[in-house]
């Protein structure tokens, strides 16, 4: 009895070295002592035939050999989980010396840096930020801003034509007409209005460094009882400073809209010269930067407004010359080339 409980012992350690996981010492659990045929019970079996004398000592020998079955099995099983808690630990190590990867943030267009500044300026002054439609009506593009078909001005905007009626607008200035109109349509008494529009606009135009067919405008107007020319200046004045610098001054030249009466030309001090004269200012100390003027009666009557009682000053900022001086950059097609090595420029301005 002794030599064949010695033989089991090694039977079973040899059974263990190749047992690598839980199922396997279920099995040989089953075999050595929990199944009918097990070698436990054989043993048991066998004690019978053993006289009685001898069987108190066989009994002892019999269970120690079933209690270090048990926890030889134990053993092991808990050496196959600290293995395999080991090798979880080593494969999901993480590395926390490690450089961390670069991440590539995303920032704004520039336009769009000069657009929220802009915005910014307009809505602490009160103005509302009005959204507008890129596809237009002949009538709201034009008409109604005193450029009736068949108008010489109407050649200075050379037009997408969608169809007979409709075109991409030319300018923001739409806007206005459509804001004036449905302010006459919905109120009889109104007082100090204003708005600012921008978006995409549409001409027909060779592009080269300083011309797209495509840019953006903003285009804003005040409308009230008592609204002079000087509002006008001290608003596009202010706005100046603010954009570029506190000593930026402006100068207003006589120029001619078909909706506006009187009608300016806008240019500002140079902002690289300070108005000293230099190449980018073609030494004439001013820059050109926008359009501007009072609303005429005309426009007034078109939209249903009275002339006599209100006064309108209204201007429209080109975004690219703005953005170009601003950022001192040559080639209007930059804006549009999608170049992540000249938009990363701008990671630092206002982002
Ligand atoms: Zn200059």
């Amino acid at each position: 009895m002794k030599t064949k409980i010695k033989e089991l012992d090694e039977h079973l350690n040899n059974e263990l070295k190749n047992s690598t996981n839980e199922t396997s010492l279920d099995k040989l659990k089953t075999s050595f002592l929990t199944s009918k045929d097990s070698k436990l019970n054989k043993l048991l079996e066998e004690m019978k035939s053993y006289p009685k004398e001898q069987k108190k000592e066989i009994g002892q020998m019999i269970n120690r050999f079933k209690f270090g079955v048990l926890e030889k099995l134990e053993k092991h099983r808990q050496e196959l989980a600290d293995k395999k808690y080991k090798h979880r630990l080593e494969s999901e190590k993480i590395d926390i010396s490690i450089q961390g990867l670069k991440q590539n943030r995303g920032q704004k267009h520039p336009l769009n840096l000069v657009i929220n500044e802009i915005e910014d300026i307009f809505i602490e002054l009160g103005y509302d930020l009005v959204n507008g439609n890129e596809f237009e009506t002949d009538e709201f593009c034009f008409q109604k801003l005193n450029l009736p078909i068949g108008h010489p001005a109407r050649d200075m905007q050379d037009t997408f034509y969608i169809d007979k009626n409709t075109v991409l607008r030319t300018h923001c200035t739409n806007m206005t007409a459509r804001t004036l109109s449905k302010l006459a349509e919905d109120k009889t008494e109104f007082n100090n209005v204003a708005m600012i529009s921008y978006g995409n606009v549409y001409r027909r135009d060779d592009d080269d460094a300083t011309h797209s067919h495509q840019f953006m405008q903003m285009d804003g107007f005040l409308i009230g009882e008592n609204i002079s020319f000087a509002n006008l200046k001290w608003t596009l004045e202010y706005m100046c400073k603010r954009l570029f610098n506190e000593k930026t001054t402006i100068r207003m030249r006589p120029s001619f809209f078909p909706f506006t009466e009187p009608s300016a030309e806008v240019d500002i001090s140079c902002v690289a010269c300070a108005g000293k004269g230099c190449n980018i200012c073609k030494h004439s100390g001013f820059i050109e930067v926008l359009g501007a003027g009072m609303i005429n009666k005309e426009v007034f009557a078109l939209n249903g407004i009275d002339a006599n009682k209100y006064q309108c000053l209204a201007f429209g900022i080109g975004i690219e010359r703005i953005a170009m001086l601003k950022y001192g950059i040559k080639n209007i097609r930059d804006f549009y080339e999608n170049d992540v090595r000249f938009l990363e420029q701008f990671k630092f301005f206002g982002n």
